[in-house]
């Protein structure tokens, strides 16, 4: 299998692509096709365990990686050292029909960690393969959940380093300390003076800049991106929804071939991306239903076919999916365009010059076969927080109440009674001040500080305090560098001086 740019310029292998992050003309790497899982392979997976899962998934699209590559990396990454589960994502029910799929029992309690506790293996393979002896130079723009991820995930493999820009007072309180006490001798960590969309856009400049290459290379540094514009993180969470679907037939709860749901917590795009790949790998999913905070550009988009980005920027109580500008949305229009390369490049040049572009209603009623959306602002975030605890016992972060609240709402509006799953994104006490005054009201977290309010939530639920954020109290801030929008690129040349 190969790898084509979704502007229409590359033709690369799987290890290039991972290697690259981004092809050269500004597009994202997009598979040349999508390999068919039958169902009797997909039933099989029943008696799986995760590890083996995800080396029958990633060998579909790794053609230039061994088995023995793919079994290694896979190993390293999912080992009971890192992932606190031995199922690595497992399921909870909430009712009859409703399931939440709990992807954050990682290292840093975000899904991110699934994707990115991988892909160093990937990486550090690329490069051999590719005879690259530069350092491999990993940024990242981070919405918060990204940055740790990728630090721990690379934090001293050899041959890299790792950068990340996060957005200055756009990510919460532990967010913010589980990125600044980072260890290891390769972690760089900067706040920029600006909201996401301006660490990702500054991000895509520099590795669309001839300068900043060239600066780097007389440096021995290649530049690659470890955001999920980055294949390499979009095919380990392929795998999540092949071995969710296998758990549920595995139970009883669902039949061989009977259409799942999923409802996503949606920003950049990237996990809800891997699960329409799934379907186009064959997997039986119903609809793939897209949550937006107040942040709603995504919602729209499903529900009008257009794409507008001159709104307000809100910052929100779920800040990893405080986004406007949601790349891999580009590899979903590449394939709405029918794969035609100039059509999304047109698209993609009205979205620079004008802030938005139109998908037209043929494609748009395509599109929502497939897919649909709704949101949910603070205040109904909050308030579903409070029902779904009070209800069942099951205490959500905010992102995943977010797509608790859409997935209530389409249910209401459609009469849709699928099977469904809810993607639980991050533990809730990355986010321990808004869901305790999401349960108990704004008083109740009146001057506490974030470990405070970490206390009281393990006080009033019973929900155990996970342990990497009972460690952090005692760890010192490494990091304190902190620039303006159009200085990332001194930033950084500093950091890996
Ligand atoms: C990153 C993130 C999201 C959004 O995922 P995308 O792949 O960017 O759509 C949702 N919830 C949490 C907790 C996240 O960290």
């Amino acid at each position: 299998m190969s790898f084509y740019s979704t502007r229409g310029g590359a033709c690369v292998t799987a290890s290039q692509a991972i290697l690259w992050g981004l092809a050269r003309d500004g597009g994202l790497y997009v598979p040349s096709m999508f390999p068919l899982l039958s169902q009797d392979r997909i039933f099989g997976f029943c008696d799986l365990s995760y590890q083996t899962i995800a080396r029958r998934v990633l060998q579909e699209f790794l053609e230039d990686y061994s088995k023995a590559e793919i079994a290694q990396a896979v190993e390293a990454a999912y080992s009971p050292g890192n992932f606190d589960d031995p199922a690595i994502v497992p399921l909870r029910q909430l009712d009859d029909r409703l399931h939440v799929m709990e992807l954050f029992h990682g290292p840093t309690l975000a899904f991110k960690d699934v994707a990115l506790k991988l892909l160093p293996y990937l990486v550090k393979m690329a490069a051999r393969k590719n005879e690259e002896t530069r350092e491999i130079s990993i940024m990242v723009a981070t919405s918060g959940d990204t940055g740790k991820a990728a630090l721990e995930g690379f934090r001293d493999v050899e041959g890299t380093s790792c950068t990340v820009f996060y957005p200055h007072e756009g990510v919460s309180d532990m967010q913010l300390r589980q990125m600044v006490t980072t260890e290891g001798s390769n972690t760089h960590v900067i706040g920029v003076k600006g909201n996401f969309d301006d660490a990702q856009t500054g991000v895509k400049r520099l590795f669309s800049s001839p300068e900043f290459h060239d600066k780097m290379n007389k440096m021995g540094k290649l530049p690659s991106s470890a955001n999920s514009i980055n294949f390499g993180r979009l095919a380990p969470q392929v795998v999540y929804y092949f071995s969710c679907y296998a758990q549920l037939v595995c139970h009883g709860k669902l039949r061989m071939g009977q259409p799942l749901n999923f409802v996503v917590p949606t920003g950049n795009f990237g996990d809800i991306l891997a699960g329409y790949y799934a379907k186009r790998m064959g997997l039986p999913i119903g609809k793939l239903i897209c949550a937006s905070n107040r942040n709603n550009v995504l919602s729209d988009f499903f529900t009008h076919g257009v794409y507008y980005t001159h709104r307000t920027f809100f910052k929100t109580m779920s800040p990893s999916m405080d986004i406007l500008i949601s790349s891999n949305l580009e590899r979903l229009l590449y394939e709405s365009a029918d794969r035609d390369s100039s059509v999304v490049s047109a698209w993609m040049e009205s979205l620079r010059k004008s802030g938005s572009f139109s998908i037209g209603a043929q494609r748009l009623s395509k599109l929502q076969q497939s897919f649909a959306a709704g949101f949910a602002d603070d205040t109904m975030t909050a308030e579903e927080i409070r029902r779904v605890y009070g209800h069942s016992g099951y205490l959500m972060d905010p992102h995943t109440a977010v797509a608790s609240h859409v997935q209530k709402e389409y249910h209401l509006q459609t009469g849709d009674y699928s099977q469904t799953v809810i993607l639980a994104t991050a533990s809730p006490y990355k986010f321990a001040r808004d869901v305790l005054s999401a349960l108990r009201g704004g008083e109740a977290v009146e001057g506490l500080d974030a470990f405070a309010c970490v206390q009281k939530l393990e006080d009033i639920t019973g929900v155990p305090i996970p342990k990497q954020i009972a460690a952090l109290r005692s760890m010192p801030v490494r990091h304190q560098t902190i620039c303006e929008v159009d200085g990332m690129q001194e930033a950084i040349l500093n950091e890996l001086q």
